[in-house]
């Protein structure tokens, strides 16, 4: 039996089954590179869903976390440690928001962003009692917990989870006029993705994030945006409401703010909406702590000092353009904007997981979503001739 095997069945022995991962065991990695306990190195396609934008272990990361692990560990927000308010002015800066409230993961965040609306509902805008509503589209994808799950159209995200948390609606994504429908006396908040990664990467026509601002606006509904995926210069701007200029009321934002080191997540707001939370009223005993806080001020100088959004613009636009020019009758549809990409094959074509095998054969790991979807998103530190091997394979794999 090979390593790979004996360490899969230890996973399959003591671990719950609620995942299902490509059979490759990583046990080293660097930059958009990995490998596995028998040596093989692989290029990584999926980023941990776009955790690593800064590539795996980037040094300026990983000394940031070392030095900070030599000073102090946890205070919990009984106390005030001396990282966190530089963290958070620094995040403030780069999304232009005034203030933030730091968690972990993306799932808190958006929990964050759910109870912020709810409270300036009830307290800013009037809405009776218990009362208030939110807006959110279908295929979203917002993370696991029991409320978040209750909004999913995802049967395997919601099935046998219920009862569904209250005051939600579905309406579809990508839909203007369905959302000005929908929108009532009691309605809070608009909670949507820019581009709805887990759904299969699925790209809103243009104008319609700034459609959706200007009805939030007009309607006095929040807009909250999470960017839990699409952030930090994924989609080849800090932010993809930065495409279109329809900043949001709440920003939600995690995954790379860590730097694929540390799980930091939070929620950006203007002060009027976030001064609905009062001391006591909402928390988290590790949110904002000293070497989260460290880690995402280094995560956010990478971005930055090595201008990962014009990186991911760049290649991202030569990534799709030779994509495109596969031409094989098995691909339908190929989307995606920055590099976060993804192909889309006819159900002829069979399952997506049997390419996603294929791939990683060959030396690359990407993950099949929704049955016949391959999502393509490689750490932004990718460069030229990394990338055009990488598209030489995939040309090959989904060609043959
Ligand atoms: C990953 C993700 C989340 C959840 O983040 P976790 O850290 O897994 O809780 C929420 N929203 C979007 C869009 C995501 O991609």
């Amino acid at each position: 039996m090979t390593k790979t095997q004996d360490i899969i069945d230890l996973d399959n022995e003591f671990g719950a089954h609620n995942y299902k991962p490509l059979p490759v065991v990583i046990s080293r990695a660097e930059g958009p590179w990995v490998w596995d306990v028998e040596g093989t190195r692989y290029l990584d396609c999926l980023s941990a869903y776009s955790a690593v934008n800064q590539g795996h272990r980037h040094p300026h990361i990983v000394r940031a976390i070392k030095e900070q692990l030599d000073k102090l560990d946890l205070t919990s927000r009984a106390f005030h440690n001396d990282v966190m308010g530089q963290f958070l002015k620094r995040l403030c800066e780069y999304a232009g928001f005034e203030v933030a409230l730091p968690m972990n993961t993306g799932a808190e965040a958006v929990e964050t962003g759910i109870k912020l609306a709810r409270k300036w509902g009830y307290e800013k805008k009037g809405i009776p009692k218990d009362q208030a509503e939110i807006i959110v589209c279908s295929e979203n994808f917002h993370g696991r917990t029991t409320t978040i799950v209750g909004f999913s159209t995802d049967p395997d995200a919601h099935e046998g989870y219920g009862p569904r948390t209250p005051g939600f609606r579905i309406i579809p994504y990508d839909d203007v006029h369905a959302l000005e429908e929908a929108i009532g006396p009691n309605t809070a908040a608009f909670l949507v993705e820019p581009i709805q990664g887990e759904a299969g990467v699925k790209v809103p026509s243009e104008g319609y994030l700034s459609d959706v601002r200007r009805v939030c606006t007009e309607n006095n509904v929040l807009l909250i945006l999470d960017e839990i995926q699409t952030g930090f210069c994924r989609t080849g701007k800090k932010f993809c409401f930065m495409h279109e200029n329809a900043r949001p009321d709440v920003l939600l934002v995690g995954k790379a703010l860590g730097g694929g080191l540390y799980p930091v997540s939070a929620a950006l707001a203007a002060r009027d909406k976030m001064e609905v939370f009062k001391p006591g009223t909402h928390g988290s005993t590790f949110g904002g702590n000293p070497i989260g806080a460290a880690v995402a001020i280094a995560a956010l100088d990478v971005l930055e000092n090595e201008k990962l959004d014009e990186r991911a613009e760049e290649l991202g636009s030569y990534f799709i353009s030779e994509l495109r020019k596969i031409g094989s009758s098995k691909v339908k549809e190929i989307r995606g904007k920055g590099l976060l990409l993804a192909v889309e094959l006819h159900k002829e074509a069979g399952p997506a997981r049997s390419y996603c095998s294929r791939l990683k054969e060959e030396g690359i790991l990407a993950k099949d979503t929704h049955g016949q979807t391959i999502r393509f998103a490689p750490p932004l530190v990718i460069d030229k001739d990394e990338l055009d091997w990488a598209i030489s394979v995939i040309s090959r794999v989904i060609g043959e």
